[in-house]
């Protein structure tokens, strides 16, 4: 055992003269698998060269297995300060850090020294080989949506990119089955700037709900925001959020007033499809609907005959939505069932 520590050690050295390509200060006090990703792309960065420096002295090294992992590491309270150095000549290869796991799955494995890295073997298999996603780590999940949007090369604003108010208040919400897709309203319009009518957004909503409602917003021009983290429920069908995924072009897709209608443009029309096909990727979801098909399974509780109407997303956003619903092969919206 000394022996491999003293060759991992030297090793590891070796790889620091090498200079690294970026250094990451994380505080953490857990198990965790760390992910190296393309600095621009957010892509996984597979077969990568990494130490660890644990403040402090000691210091492991690996490689990045096929989906961008680190080993799973123990970081305890006595190494508050880690960081992680990827070696890659070519590109900027940083630390997704918020794959960073608390998983039942690693806590369960057999670490015994804060410094050990693990080998493949030593966890089960099946739970190693496969992506985190199924390690039911929610953040990785949220993450992974991220960088599998954008790969597929659409601008993506998380809530922290855009600077999103962050003293609202939310309640997680995780088995979804349904999307709803809006329109953003009449008053706003395609002229718009994508950053005026996320805040305008934010600002009604938080005014109305303490949140932000929808989980993304998309522009006339096809760039994403992250609206309410995916972790979290929307505030978008009254009287019903539960398991419903809520995404909103940010634009007036309906012709019955009298002012200038946007159509779905071609761009908005990649970026929310781009969209569903991931979080098919992830969420076991069969239903999509624009709010006012959702919207006839909720009532107010206070008054259970009365139907609540929505025109929303619009006619023209009802055209998207029966295209939607062919392409990716998904039923009209029923009613909720506690599952
Ligand atoms: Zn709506």
């Amino acid at each position: 055992m000394a022996q491999s520590n003293e060759n991992s050690l030297k090793h590891s050295t070796e790889l620091a003269e090498s200079k690294p390509h970026s250094i990451v200060l994380i505080n953490a006090n857990k198990i965790g698998l760390a992910r190296a990703i393309d600095k621009h792309t957010g892509e996984p960065q597979k077969n990568i060269d990494y130490y660890i420096n644990f403040k402090p002295g000691k210091v492991c090294g690996g490689r990045t297995d096929q989906f961008g992992f680190t080993q799973p590491i123990r970081f305890t309270g006595k190494t508050p300060t880690v960081s992680f150095n990827f070696i890659s000549p070519k590109k900027e290869v940083f630390l997704d850090d918020e794959v960073m796991s608390d998983d039942d799955d690693l806590k369960n494995s057999n670490f015994n020294s804060e410094c050990t890295v693990v080998s493949v073997q030593q966890l089960d298999k099946k739970n190693y080989k496969i992506n985190p996603v199924q390690l039911d780590n929610r953040a990785a999940v949220r993450q992974a949506i991220i960088s599998e949007v954008r790969k597929s090369g659409c601008v993506f604003k998380t809530r922290s990119d855009w600077k999103a108010n962050d003293s609202q208040k939310v309640s997680p919400d995780w088995n979804y089955t349904k999307i709803a897709i809006h329109n953003a309203g009449n008053s706003y319009s395609c002229s718009d700037l994508n950053g005026d009518k996320i805040k305008k957004i934010e600002e009604e909503h938080m005014g109305k709900f303490n949140q932000f409602g929808y989980h993304y917003a998309v522009g006339c021009d096809g760039e994403i925001f992250e609206g309410q983290d995916i972790r979290n429920k929307g505030a978008h069908i009254s009287f019903g959020n539960t398991s419903i995924i809520g995404i909103v072009l940010m634009s007036d897709l309906d012709e019955q007033w009298l002012d200038s209608d946007d159509e779905v443009t071609p761009l908005q029309e990649k970026a929310v499809k781009k969209i569903i096909s991931t979080l098919l990727n992830y969420f076991n979801i069969t239903e999509l609907g624009g709010h006012k098909e959702h919207q006839i399974f909720y009532r107010n509780p206070k008054k259970p005959n009365e139907v609540i109407e929505r025109s929303c997303p619009g006619n023209l956003g009802m055209e998207f939505v029966e295209k939607l619903r062919k392409e990716f092969n998904l039923g009209k919206p029923t009613k909720y069932k506690q599952s």
